[in-house]
């Protein structure tokens, strides 16, 4: 098979990077194979307790580095990746473009684009619509522009996979002008895996996706499930920012909403005490009081702790709930697909959903578990912009 880290071809190789509020994640694709040459994060940038992680095969490096900033840490992964012993490639111009993931792209970025002067602006102006997620990967684009000055940098948005879903699932039920000037709607995000794991779902049934009705359930840290018509998203449980919809780690999801200003008053909580209760005390760590982690929770659960069950059994019902939503929204259902971390392992969920969906589903809808791949599929929207394949447009 060929193998881009030997070098037979230049040229092939698209380097995805994911920033986060103090933290990159990386992979190096070889664009022939399809494959990652070499992976890892860099973390904690900004403090003295910086880290890189560096994976090439089953090697497995941690490197104590002082990375100040973006530049720095992007700096240190493009030196990892040329060095002569650990790395995977000889040059530099063996990396043809980088693809970056960038949470919010607003109303404008239906699709991936190649970033200029204006895309780079707008991913600016959008950090108000996702002010911890967009300014790190506006820094993390700066400081790749810098560093690799001569490639195309693409960005592969969150949002822009639900811009299809019609005007009656993202409108909410407030005042109407509230949408007109602070673009209050429902965006949706984990875009590009619920299109990742739509394209796998086909590619299994052996069906073109434009023929299918797919319920995708992502469940990791964060968690969302979306309704995918014929391909297009056409409804999904993030809506303004990711708090809303499914029970998450430490996420809520759906609540009433009155209950913030009863809380507030009666708690005497400021509005930032209120977003951080929200946001990192709540969902499977508030109900259980013990963990934000599925796997200690099960563990938990199975030594008989009511609570971790709890937490569980609402996780699950809430998953349970929106699937039935999904199946009226789009009138049927082909397959179910349960992704991330706690969709691809808990196969206890399966189960139940299998058990408790009995009467609802038809004996031809499957219940499939794909692993997600997002990194993979901004290397192939990278690589497929670069060559012309599709087109940068909005
Ligand atoms: P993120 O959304 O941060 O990418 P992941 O997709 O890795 O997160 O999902 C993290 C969640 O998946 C955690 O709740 C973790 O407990 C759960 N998880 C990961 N592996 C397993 C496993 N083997 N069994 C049960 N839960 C798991």
């Amino acid at each position: 098979m060929y193998d881009c880290s030997k070098g037979q071809l230049l040229k092939m190789n698209i380097l995805v990077i994911n920033c986060g509020s103090s933290s990159i994640k990386y992979q190096l694709f070889c664009m022939e194979t399809k494959q990652a040459l070499a992976n890892g994060t860099a973390e904690r940038i900004g403090s003295r307790e910086a880290f890189i992680v560096y994976k090439k095969g089953n090697r497995s490096y941690k490197l104590e580095s002082e990375l100040t900033d973006y530049f720095l840490a992007i700096e240190k992964i493009s030196e990892l990746l040329l060095n002569p012993e650990s790395g995977v490639i000889k040059h530099k111009d063996e990396i043809v473009a980088v693809g970056h993931r960038v949470v919010h792209g607003g109303e404008e970025f239906k699709n991936s684009v190649v970033i200029d002067k204006y895309v780079l602006k707008r991913i600016k102006f959008y950090s108000k619509l996702a002010p911890l997620h967009n300014p790190p990967a506006y820094n993390g684009i700066k400081a790749a522009m810098r560093i690799f000055p001569k490639i195309k940098q693409v960005a592969v948005f969150d949002t822009a996979f639900h811009q299809t879903m019609p005007q009656e699932a993202f409108v909410y039920g407030l005042p109407f002008d509230l949408y007109k000037k602070y673009s209050i709607r429902r965006y949706g995000f984990h875009g590009t895996s619920h299109r990742y794991v739509s394209d796998e779902a086909a590619k299994i049934l052996k069906k073109p996706l434009d023929s299918l009705k797919l319920i995708t359930c992502h469940l990791g840290n964060g968690c969302s499930i979306s309704a995918v018509k014929y391909g297009s998203s056409v409804d999904t449980s993030m809506g303004f920012t990711p708090l809303e919809g499914l029970i998450m780690g430490t996420r809520c999801g759906d609540i009433d909403p009155a209950l913030i200003g009863y809380l507030m008053r009666e708690e005497k909580m400021t509005i930032h005490q209120m977003e951080e209760l929200l946001n990192r005390k709540s969902g499977l760590l508030g109900i259980s009081g013990k963990s934000n982690d599925m796997r200690d929770l099960l563990v938990l659960a199975q030594k008989g702790n009511k609570r971790a069950a709890l937490a569980i059994d609402v996780f699950i019902y809430r998953v349970k709930k929106y699937i039935g939503a999904y199946i009226a929204v789009m009138n049927g259902v082909d397959a179910i697909v349960l992704t991330a971390g706690i969709g691809e392992n808990v196969l206890m969920i399966k189960e139940r959903l299998e058990q408790e969906l009995n009467n609802v589903l038809s004996h031809k809808t499957k219940i499939l578990l794909i692993h997600t791949d997002e990194e993979k599929l901004i290397a192939l929207d990278t690589f497929d912009l670069i060559n012309g394949v599709i087109s940068s447009s909005k």
